[in-house]
């Protein structure tokens, strides 16, 4: 099917499921997956390993502002898997751990770490056929993505999710645990002055609350299909 070379721009609240469904349009379609929470989450990382992140979730801005322009940040690609790099060294598992998370959402609320991070995603996005998810992707990275998708689904349901996701990785966590973090930052990002979470006016909703991944993929589909008059259907991997 051809799809022209578009933006898709993916948005929506913490575990939704944004970046696997954003990873299997990009196999599907063959877009570029770029994963711009992972930009937030490295971010969150080289401040705590620098030593300029605080218990309470604040940070030595200063010196983190400091330290920025000397961070190697960049995504690697192998295959058809994207993977976050600071120098040499793959921080992809290091920045999906709990204690990361509760930094990552902080740390993006700091302006200009939002300006270090947006001008990466632009870098990354020249040339086009992106597919990139986040909170703000489709109102202030890219206002002009051509599809915006706005990703939600119920809080008890995504908890669970993630849950089971972090149990699976090894992680010591509790339910409530992963509850709380979530409800954190969905506050945070929603509240935050620069560049909060919200829904763009031309964002079509995805709640995919009761849905599988063969569903949003249909979805998707139909979405994309009518928006670029496209009469062919292509069968679907998934
Ligand atoms: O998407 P993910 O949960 O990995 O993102 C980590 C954190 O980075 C989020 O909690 C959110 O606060 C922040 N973020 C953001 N803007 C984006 C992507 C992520 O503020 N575009």
């Amino acid at each position: 099917m051809s799809i022209p070379d578009i933006i898709i721009a993916v948005d929506g609240y913490s575990s939704t499921g944004k970046s696997t469904f954003a990873k299997m349009v990009a196999k599907e379609f063959a877009f570029l997956y770029l994963d711009s929470g992972a930009m937030y989450r490295g971010v969150a990382l080289c401040a705590l390993e620098a030593g300029l992140a605080h218990e309470d979730a604040s940070f030595d801005e200063p010196a983190l502002k400091a330290l920025l322009p000397s961070l190697d940040l960049h995504f690697r690609r192998t295959e058809d898997v994207t993977k976050l790099y600071l120098g040499d060294r793959c921080i992809e598992s290091e920045i999906r751990t709990l204690g990361v998370s509760k930094f990552a959402s902080p740390v993006s609320a700091l302006p200009f770490v939002r300006n270090f991070v947006d001008d990466k995603l632009h870098a990354f996005a020249a040339g086009g056929r992106v597919i990139m998810d986040g909170r703000d992707i489709g109102t202030t990275v890219f206002p002009n993505a051509q599809v915006k998708i706005f990703m939600t689904a119920e809080p008890a349901e995504r908890a669970r999710r993630r849950y089971e996701e972090l149990l699976a990785k090894g992680e010591n966590v509790t339910l409530e645990a992963v509850r709380t973090d979530l409800e954190e930052r969905d506050y945070r990002d929603t509240h935050r002055a620069t560049s909060p979470l919200r829904q763009a006016e031309d964002a079509f909703v995805l709640d995919n609350t009761h849905m599988t991944l063969h569903e949003e993929l249909v979805w998707v589909l139909g979405l994309l299909q009518g928006k670029f008059s496209l009469l062919e259907s292509p069968g679907l991997s998934w």
